[in-house]
């Protein structure tokens, strides 16, 4: 039977640039995987939703204080999140990975990057484990609120490296950015659509019942397929 919405709106919060997952197409709108399935949710399952695109660290922040209702962010189930946030069936694996200049050529193992800085962004699973392998490996870490500034500071040459999660620098590479994945990803978990523990039962409920709807009908691979094509 049919859950229903117990708020007349729901605010949901996301990234400000997670592109293919939440991004600004040439109109300035926010689209992506995320936002497609997002609206698709809602649409199936009959509850409003407005979102807001406010960066990866604020997102968490509004959902923890109550702020925002539930975050879809490319964010990844980990079981200290799983502390704090109830997840939704997953909806993407992705893993991170350290990206390069493509004309670095002195960084091929962890290793490599003693005595270099690499950047990562504020709040995601790249910078938890990064800072766990800070001693072992020697590496400075400058934190980034965006993706935009620490690519940015890439081809500049103010951070030697950065970690990001695999489709996201493949999808960067793809749109020209001149950057290379020299080592081997690391698991960080598949991606899923979280709420504060304890809080909107049936947003959580009803956004699994709309993904499952959306991987029966085909839309999920639609959407998917909009923004990835065959880059796979
Ligand atoms: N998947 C990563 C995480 O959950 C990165 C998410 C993001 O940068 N939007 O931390």
């Amino acid at each position: 039977s049919d859950i229903q919405p117990v708020k007349s709106d729901y605010r949901i919060v996301s990234d400000s640039l997670f592109a293919p997952f939440e991004f600004q197409n040439s109109s300035k709108n926010y689209v992506g995987i995320d936002v497609d399935l997002m609206k698709a949710i809602a649409k199936n399952q009959k509850f409003n939703i407005t979102m807001d695109f406010v960066g990866f660290q604020t997102a968490v922040d509004q959902t923890q204080s109550g702020h925002a209702d539930g975050m879809i962010a490319g964010m990844s189930i980990t079981d200290e999140r799983k502390k704090v946030f109830d997840f939704s069936d997953p909806y993407f694996t992705a893993n991170a990975t350290i990206a390069v200049k493509s004309t670095t050529t002195d960084i091929k193992s962890y290793k490599d990057l003693k005595g270099k800085t690499v950047g990562v962004k504020n709040g995601t699973a790249s910078q938890t484990f990064l800072d766990k392998n800070k001693d072992k490996y020697g590496y400075k870490l400058k934190v980034f609120d965006a993706a935009d500034t620490m690519y940015e500071s890439l081809n500049t040459g103010s951070i030697d490296a950065f970690m990001d999660d695999e489709p996201v620098v493949k999808y960067a590479i793809l749109q020209g950015k001149k950057f290379a994945t020299p080592l081997e990803p690391e698991k960080i978990g598949e991606y899923g659509f979280a709420v504060k523990k304890g809080t909107n039962p049936e947003l959580l409920a009803m956004f699994n019942a709309g993904l499952a709807k959306l991987k029966a009908n085909g839309e999920y691979d639609t959407i998917i397929e909009k923004y990835m094509g065959n880059t796979d």
